[in-house]
Order: C-alpha cells, then structure tokens, then sequence
C-alpha cells in the first residue's frame, strides 16, 4: 500500500514536471515564432522604404517615362526584379510555416 502511494506520487512528480518543460518548450517557440514575423516586417518596411527612395529618384530625374535614362532604367529592372519584393510563393510559405508554428505553441 505504501509502495503504491510513493509510486502514484513519483508518477503525479514527473507528470509535473513534463507538462513544465513542454510549457517551457512552447514558450519558447512562441519567441521564435514572435522574433521570426518581426523581422520580417522590419524586412517588408525595409523594402517598402528602399523601393520608394528608389522610385523618388526616377521621380526627381529629367528623364521621362518612354524615354528613360541608363540609369533609371536600371532601377527600374532593379524594382522588377527579384530580390526587392517577396515573391507571393515566398510569402504563402512563410505563413504555412508560422500557421505550423503556432500549432505546435
Ligand atoms: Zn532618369
């Protein structure tokens, strides 16, 4: 009988236990999920603020639309590009995996 109760109390100790580490785990991965969406923001107005400094520059130019400068024109294949805007793939799977996040916090 009192091997029993020491034995349920053990069990009831390490069920503490567990349901604290795995509070601390989602803890933490609500960090992370928190530092991920931050940074990516400052990255979206980053980008926001660069490609609007870059569009005042054609804006300033003497050049007009048609008949653009070397240089204008070269911001311009820079703003179509790739590497400014995220791609809408790139954002789509950044949300599947924040959505995964979240399920597991
Ligand atoms: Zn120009």
């Amino acid at each position: 009988m009192r091997a029993n109760l020491e034995l349920i109390e053990q069990i009831r100790a390490d069920s503490i236990n567990d349901i604290e580490s795995l509070t601390e785990m989602c803890q933490h991965m609500t960090l992370v999920t928190e530092s991920i969406q931050q940074n990516y923001q400052a990255l979206l107005v980053q980008n926001q603020l660069l490609t609007g400094k870059l569009l005042s520059i054609i804006d300033e130019c003497t050049c007009r639309e048609g008949k653009r400068c070397g240089r204008c024109l070269e911001i311009l294949k820079t703003l179509g590009g790739e590497n400014l805007e995220p791609k809408p793939d790139a954002v789509q799977k950044y949300q599947t995996l924040l959505t995964k996040l979240r399920k597991l916090g």
